[in-house]
């Protein structure tokens, strides 16, 4: 039973794929499902066994120029920004209905495509998009500008307006919340959009287009391209009919995606990139809590998370305690076919990060750290890690210091408070951090003193749409969800008209 001979950390149950049918594999150009100019296709592959799923159009600079004029042709000539704010608001909540109508075969789509496990996604994370969907299309109808008080004779206000063309680009570790981070603001605002998907998960994103069109969406004001970084990305970051960018992944292409916006028009650019989160747990701490909240802050999605507490700073005091307990909920968590009831944790992406997690796993054996549970993979077929934790961790180890993105928990000791700070901003990112007290006074200090975009203060990963959220430092620039993210997709313009009558100043 479980796979490949494994059985002792595998879930019991068959899989339970729901059906789902992989209906869309081409690029969605203005309202139309199309092959690419060029007629190639690249391989999406499922991280349970490496087995070929599907083979998707893609997308090359000509398809981009395709899409982008769709876009321009539907942002300048087109229905969407000039109906009114309720009327898009209400094909966002329409999309929103049929996505959950339609929430499994999604959910099942993004576990085939990505290996998270099913239950996580359908429970989860498809739910939070369909609530990403009505959180914005909430906000459709309240964006308007102010009148001004000028000291002058004149009557100013401002007008807020999309700002046009928007290229978006996302990762494949949440697919389809990414997306929706993205493409909700962007629409409620009366903005047109180019997206590209990852090349390793292409698949929930075409689908949730379709459902787009389904609700009533014109053609052209949602673009989907599946396709390559450095060909079909960086075709549409250096686009001079692209008016914004925001793209999510790693630092280091966020730089180059900085670099063409610079070297084409300029376009204002959002980066949501990398962390590497510290999880500092304070001497007062409920240890049990903390322990099983720093297990999940750093375990959730297989690791592969952006916020991953993967720096869990411990009191001296309680450190051996709290080493103990991290390494008995590693070893019994579920690892198995992501399809499969009560399975945690699912294979890795592919074979790139699989070999480049177990290259980490061996600098922390080699740097002197206590390998305490884990460290190899589960058998021979597909992408399964054992949860990994290290206690001992020093902060100039590697393991300590680069971005891991898989299941491997680094503990380090601390002494007291100001030592941590100083340690938890010691590193280029500056994205979450996850604090556990029961004092106010350390709950509040940290809180201040950190350098993140996000404290979570005995809790971890909380992610609903209203919260804003993103990076200090070389973790991004700009903020997605809540209402900081729409700014992302305005342009304000001021209105100036003299007041000729006096008695009205
Ligand atoms: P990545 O940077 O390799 O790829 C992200 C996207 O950029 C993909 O669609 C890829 O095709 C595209 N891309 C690659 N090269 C490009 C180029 N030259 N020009 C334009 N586009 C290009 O990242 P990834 O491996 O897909 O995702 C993992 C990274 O994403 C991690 O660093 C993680 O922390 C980060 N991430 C950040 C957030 C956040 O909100 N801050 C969320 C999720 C993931």
């Amino acid at each position: 039973r479980g796979i490949n001979g494994v059985a002792e950390s595998v879930a019991a149950d068959e899989p339970i794929i729901p059906p789902v049918q992989i209906d869309h594999t081409q690029l969605l150009i203005n309202g139309d499902f199309v092959d690419a100019a060029s007629g190639k296709t690249f391989s999406t592959f499922d991280p349970r066994s490496g087995d070929l799923i599907a083979n998707v159009a893609e997308a090359d600079r000509e398809d981009v120029n395709r899409a982008v004029s769709a876009a321009r042709k539907a942002f300048d000539e087109g229905p969407w920004p000039r109906m009114t704010a309720y009327e898009r608001s209400r094909i966002l909540l329409r999309c929103a209905d049929l996505l959950e109508k339609h929430n499994d075969e999604v959910a099942a789509l993004e576990t085939w495509d990505s290996g998270k496990p099913y239950e996580q996604a359908a429970k989860v994370e498809v739910p939070m998009v369909t609530r990403v969907f009505r959180y914005y299309a909430g906000w459709a109808d309240k964006i308007h500008g102010l009148t001004v008080p000028a000291d002058g004779p004149y009557h100013v206000q401002t007008l807020h307006e999309p700002i046009g063309v928007a290229g978006q680009i996302i990762p494949w570790n949440f697919p389809l919340l990414i997306y929706s981070w993205k493409v909700g603001p962007a629409l409620a605002c009366g903005n047109t959009v180019v997206l590209k998907t990852s090349e390793q998960t292409p698949l929930s994103a075409l689908y949730v287009s379709k459902l787009f069109l389904e609700a009533g969406l014109p053609p052209g004001v949602l673009n989907v391209i599946s396709g390559f970084g450095p060909t079909a990305g960086a075709a549409l970051c250096s686009h001079m009919d692209v008016d914004k960018l925001a793209f999510t992944g790693s630092s280091s292409t966020g730089k180059i995606v900085l670099g063409l916006s610079a070297q084409s028009n300029l376009k204002p650019v959002t980066l949501e990139l990398g962390g590497k989160s510290p999880f500092i747990v304070c001497k007062d701490a409920d240890i049990d809590a903390a322990a099983e909240a720093a297990h999940s802050a750093l375990f959730f999605n297989q690791g592969q998370c952006c916020v991953a507490g993967s720096r869990t700073f411990v009191h001296e005091s309680i450190y051996d305690e709290f080493v103990e307990k991290a390494k008995e909920l590693a070893a019994k968590r579920v690892v198995g076919d992501p399809f499969k009831i009560g399975v945690e944790q699912g294979p890795q992406i592919d074979s790139v990060q699989f070999e480049k997690i177990l290259r980490y796993i061996r600098s922390g054996v080699e740097s002197g750290a206590t390998l305490e549970t884990g460290g190899q993979r589960i058998g021979s077929k597909g992408y399964y890690m054992r949860p990994t934790v290290f206690s001992n961790v020093e902060d100039d180890m590697l393991i300590a210091k680069d971005e891991i993105f898989g299941p491997v928990q680094s503990i380090l000791k601390f002494k007291d408070l100001e030592e941590v700070i100083r340690r938890a901003n010691a590193t280029p990112y500056g994205l979450a951090a996850g604090v556990f007290t029961q004092n106010i006074d350390y709950a509040n200090s940290l809180t201040r003193a950190l350098r993140v975009g996000t404290v979570w203060i005995n809790c971890y990963d909380v992610f609903d749409a209203t919260i804003p959220f993103g990076g200090y430092k070389m973790s991004g620039q700009g903020r997605v969800k809540g209402m900081n993210s729409l700014s992302n997709y305005l342009q304000v313009k001021a209105a100036v008209t003299p007041l000729n009558n006096p008695a009205w100043l």
